[in-house]
């Protein structure tokens, strides 16, 4: 028996033969073209034939997955019609007189390596997608059909890495589970293997050996552990926690619809975390009771300029609508710091996470701010909406962000626009300043939600970015915990609710702190709703 150690990101156990993935990677020849024009239109007529082929698969995936995961290969098209990735190879193609598959094969590493060195992880994750389209062209270039590598019986896929189009190609019924020697968690094919429910794990490295193929294995997804050629004792124990884990999962289905209340009576608002519109989905099928973080700056990250007024509208609008009546708080613009984007011009800094970031930006550029507000009072007609502040470290940063909110509705009244205008506006705990001022900032607003994830960088002084620092950014720090509980303790003594929205509230190691606190919500990735439903309801 030979156990790797990898990164688990996807939960669950799977036992079965390992089928190793055909990387098709790498060696693509360089070869002259007598006809560079020639060259050109074979890369074209690849190109479509790639752009018809991600149509259909977009189709697949919505019918199969949901709309949602079906966006990704809509941004693959977007890709293919890119002008600077098109321009680049035909410019290959034209200026060196090289074959098409070297041209796309060049571009595409280029591009990817451009993505990679970019400081926002999001955009670093686009880097495998590139590399996924372009296969797709040079696949088609080599007049090879779609692969279907599927054998027949049930199997664990293992593969060097594997891209979001071929994760989604694999036939699914005959899928247990993933292996991967590189990959990361952000990337889509760890996202999409969450949304399949298959267990992942990913960062094998060189234990990755592709001689296994055939060969019997364990993946443990929660322990991001693989057991090769597992020895009788362990498949039997594993057998048993597979079981476990399954029985579990279908036990949580049946917390839907049930009240998140200890036994003693106390009830916790469950919420969700959400970046795009199309992660209701999730939110909807785990019975969140509403979302707790909307975390809008993913509009700005994922368009090529300002979303205009009417495009954050549309998005707000979709989110409220499906929600019906269950609130949604939508965080106002939280970008500079890890998130990026290069139409705000935002100038180099040596500390960006201490720098010009999130309401900073809001107040010194209100005509970006009152963009976002219009849209969010005009989506304020459709159904149950909050307003949530990032990055607050004074009474003041409040009530100059209050006072623009005002200038706003003034206009829109003034326009005859439908709004409401009473929804509540709240504030981000997230800074050390802010857990300070809470007696005085509670006043002002009328929920305070706490971003662990940005109190525990702020309180310990560790970059939350910096894997080297795990030793020292220990949310469970005391100081961190007292934070917590003095923001709680200001909250109710002004008479205003107080949440965590950051990674700690659904830490079920910490819930029963958190019920000691008096926490009146908690606002969680879809999937961690039921698990922590059920462990407020043992309490
Ligand atoms: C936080 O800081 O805890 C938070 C929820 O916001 P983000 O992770 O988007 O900074
Ligand atoms: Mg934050």
């Amino acid at each position: 028996m030979r156990k790797i150690q990898g990164t688990g990101v996807s939960a669950g156990v799977a036992i079965g033969t390992i089928h190793v993935l055909e990387s098709g990677d790498g060696s693509v020849e360089r070869r002259v073209v007598a006809d560079p024009a020639a060259e050109v239109q074979r890369f074209r007529a690849a190109r479509d034939t790639a752009i018809v082929e991600l149509g259909k698969l977009r189709d697949k995936t919505a019918a199969e997955l949901g709309e949602g995961k079906a966006e990704l290969f809509d941004a693959h098209r977007l890709m293919l019609k890119d002008p600077d990735y098109v321009e680049s190879i035909e410019g290959m193609i034209t200026t060196s007189s090289v074959n098409a598959e070297f041209a796309v094969n060049g571009t595409a590493e280029q591009f990817a390596a451009m993505f990679a060195a970019m400081d926002d992880s999001y955009m670093q994750a686009r880097a495998a997608d590139v590399r996924d389209v372009s296969k797709r062209v040079i696949r088609i270039l080599g007049g090879h059909d779609t692969a279907d590598q599927n054998p027949d019986g049930p199997h664990i896929i293992a593969a060097d890495d594997l891209t979001p189009s071929e994760t989604v190609q694999l036939d699914r019924s005959k899928v247990l589970g993933f292996v991967t020697a590189k990959g990361s968690a952000n990337s889509h094919t760890a996202i999409l293997a969450r949304t399949m429910g298959l267990p992942a794990v990913i960062g094998l490295g060189n234990d990755f050996d592709p001689e296994d193929d055939g060969k019997m294995a364990i993946v443990d997804g929660s322990a991001g552990l693989v057991l090769v050629d597992p020895d009788q004792e362990s498949l039997k124990s594993y057998q048993a926690k597979k079981k476990g884990y399954e029985d579990h999962l279908r036990l949580l289905q049946e917390l839907k619809g049930k009240p998140t209340q200890t036994k003693e009576g106390q009830t916790v608002r469950l919420y969700s975390n959400i970046g795009r519109p199309s992660d209701v989905t999730s939110v909807l099928a785990n019975d969140a009771e509403g979302i707790g973080l909307y975390r809008s700056e993913f509009l700005y990250l994922e368009s090529e300029d300002f979303p205009t007024e009417d495009a954050q509208f549309e998005a707000y609008k979709k989110v409220v609508q499906k929600m019906g009546d269950r609130l949604v708080i939508i965080r106002t613009l939280d970008i500079g710091a890890d998130k990026q984007v290069g139409y705000f011009n935002l100038k180099h800094e040596d500390n960006p996470a201490l720098g010009y970031r999130a309401i900073r930006i809001c107040l010194t550029q209100p005509e970006i701010f009152k963009v976002q507000l219009r849209a969010l009072y005009r989506a304020s007609a459709y159904g149950n909406i909050a307003i949530m502040l990032p990055m607050i470290t004074s009474v003041q940063e409040v009530r100059d962000a209050k006072k623009i909110i005002e200038e706003v509705k003034a206009e829109l009244r003034d326009e005859n626009i439908p709004f409401n205008a009473d929804i509540n506006v709240g504030i981000m705990v997230e800074t050390p300043a802010s857990v300070v001022m809470a007696p005085e900032l509670a006043k002002e607003v009328d929920f305070f939600s706490i971003g662990t994830n940005d109190l525990t960088q702020y309180t310990l002084a560790c970059d939350r970015q910096n894997p080297n620092l795990s030793r020292f950014a220990d949310p469970h720090s005391p100081a961190v915990l007292r934070m917590i509980k003095m923001t709680v303790d200001a909250a109710h003594a002004a008479g205003i609710w107080c949440g965590i929205c950051g990674e700690l509230g659904a830490d079920l190691s910490l819930t029963e702190t958190f019920l000691e606190y008096g926490l009146d919500e908690l606002s969680v990735s879809p999937t961690s709703v039921l698990p922590l439903r059920e462990a407020i309801r043992e309490r």
